[in-house]
């Protein structure tokens, strides 16, 4: 199941997301909602708690 990684929501297979690697450790997968990114919510890795917009 996909986990919005800002707002822990599980994102239904019909909506759309952004997936992308953590910036900082590039090793964890970062998934948030569309609208989670459309308010600009920070996320934190899980892996090396790197915080990003
Ligand atoms: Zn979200
Ligand atoms: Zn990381």
């Amino acid at each position: 199941m996909i986990k919005c990684i800002s707002c822990n929501k599980i994102i239904p297979n019909t909506e759309k997301y952004s997936r992308f690697l953590c910036p900082n450790c590039q090793k964890t997968e970062i998934i948030r909602c569309l609208a989670c990114k459309a308010k600009n919510i920070s996320y934190t890795c899980p892996s090396c708690n790197f915080t990003g917009p």
